[in-house]
């Protein structure tokens, strides 16, 4: 059985306040579960705040932005070496947000991948096509092209330290998810897609939904075969909606 992971996404949201009390109703309220794991990706500034909060419980921790570069005169970015000293596991990378609002294409999106494996972290690979391109039956060659960027720099093998995330632009923060069919149908895509390379590590990936998921959705987009959890937004800031969305991740 392939791991199921339900990550939360901070984005810029938080205080030391806020989160200290989330943190502690979510290792409160999150069981231990089979084959499942949970993770929150906070702001930066907060990762020590986390580490310790959540160090020995069964939540892990990442970040939402990793720089691709080791070290060196990069203002304001963050390397790998030093998120893994705060304990990260995982380091977003590709998320709809960075590459629309900062400019990161797709041969950046894949030096980051790169990078973040280099530091030992799991990168968690966002793909995803914007409303206009779905409209115009471009979906599978978005996923396609962006996908293909990070596999020809990084090799399939990479994948098998690696969490991809589907999230279609037109659904984060929106709250318009996309129907549990047409998450299906791009996570098999996806799935297919490398399988063709290595079939086996096509079937262990896990492969999250993103864009909406909410407590009430959650259930019929997480019993999809081909959607091994999500990477929840807004949600995720709300202890009893993270705990009920995990939940809905458990087989
Ligand atoms: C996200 O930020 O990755 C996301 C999926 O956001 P939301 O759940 O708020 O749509």
């Amino acid at each position: 059985m392939r791991a199921r992971l339900v990550a939360g996404n901070w984005k810029m949201h938080g205080s030391l306040a806020a989160n200290a009390r989330l943190l502690d109703a979510l290792k409160a309220g999150l069981e231990r579960a089979e084959g499942l794991g949970y993770a929150v990706c906070a702001p930066f500034p907060f990762l020590p705040q986390v580490s310790e909060a959540l160090s020995g419980s069964r939540i892990a921790w990442g970040a939402q932005n990793v720089s691709e570069h080791d070290s060196g005169p990069y203002t304001g970015e963050v390397s790998g070496a030093m998120l893994k000293e705060f304990g990260c596991r995982f380091a977003i990378v590709g998320h709809s947000e960075r590459r629309g609002l900062y400019g990161e294409d797709d041969s950046r999106v894949a030096a980051k991948f790169i990078a973040a494996q280099r530091a030992g972290l799991e990168p968690i690979l966002c793909v995803g096509e914007a409303l206009a391109q779905r409209e115009r039956g471009e979906t599978e060659n978005v996923v396609a092209r962006q996908l293909d960027a990070v596999l020809d720099v990084a090799g399939v093998a990479a994948l098998a330290n690696a969490v991809l995330a589907y999230e279609p632009v037109w659904a984060i923060g929106t709250g318009r998810n996309a129907t549990p069919q047409q998450a299906q149908d791009v996570h098999a895509f996806i799935r297919k897609r490398i399988g063709a390379s290595d079939r086996a590590l096509a079937g262990n990936l896990t492969i999250l939904y993103g864009g909406s998921v909410k407590a009430n959705n959650a259930p019929e987009l997480f019993a999809m075969p081909d959607v091994d959890g999500g990477l929840i937004g807004g949600a995720s800031l709300v202890a009893e909606d993270f705990i009920a969305i995990c939940a809905a991740a458990q087989r």
